[in-house]
């Protein structure tokens, strides 16, 4: 069930609700931004991390008290993405690789992830994975991507890892690459209209019966 609740102020996607989900948020100055934009902007505004060596750490921790919550140790759980390979400058985000047999079982994770720290944030856009974000303020950000353990995209996000873990040229490579794209997002930022009132309010509406 997806309830319409306003559209996104930077790129005018909609903003809808489903089983008490929304995929945007009301931004700092009151306005309604899709999760897309805002990260974007995230983008924009954080800096590259240096290589943190604690990285991996971060992760093992993460992976142990999710498995916890959920009470049970099979659940195939990978570190992916920037800070997944060593050396390489990034956002301090680790992003995690959660493995299903069938996506739709998805559901059933949204109660105990929610119990370690993580919101279920639905993309539209995405047909083959679905996304979980924990900001700790202190101990960091994690991202949690849920994916079929035996499909074709599970297999080239560990090998894509695996192949720049131990190739560093081609790691440095990918991490120009991002800057140069990190580079282009900045100048192609769009100025936001303002359009607030009924959106905000219907905004308020969904999070109070959320509450
Ligand atoms: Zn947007």
């Amino acid at each position: 069930m997806h309830e319409y609740v306003g559209t996104c102020n930077a790129c005018g996607t909609t903003i809808y609700c489903e089983n008490g989900f929304l995929n945007g948020e009301l931004s700092e100055n009151n306005t309604l931004i899709c999760f897309s934009c805002d990260e974007r902007n995230l983008k924009n505004r954080v800096q590259l991390s240096p290589y943190q060596s604690n990285w991996p750490e971060t992760f093992a921790k993460e992976k142990n008290a999710i498995l916890h919550n959920l009470g049970d140790p099979t659940i195939p759980i990978e570190h992916i993405g920037s800070t997944s390979v060593p050396n390489l400058q990034a956002k301090p985000i680790i992003d995690i690789l959660f493995g299903v047999e069938n996506l739709d079982e998805f559901t059933h994770y949204i109660h105990p992830l929610s119990q370690a720290g993580y919101a279920y944030v639905p993309k539209p856009e995405l047909r083959t994975r679905r996304f979980f974000k924990k900001d700790t303020g202190t101990s960091g950000t994690f991202h949690l991507h849920i994916c079929e353990w035996n499909s074709s995209e599970w297999d080239e996000k560990i090998t894509f890892r695996d192949y720049l873990r131990v190739n560093p040229q081609s790691a440095k490579a990918y991490e120009s690459l991002k800057k140069q794209l990190a580079e282009a997002y900045r100048e192609e930022r769009s100025v936001y209209t303002k359009e607030k009132g009924p959106f905000i309010q219907s905004i308020l509406n969904l999070a109070y019966k959320k509450g």
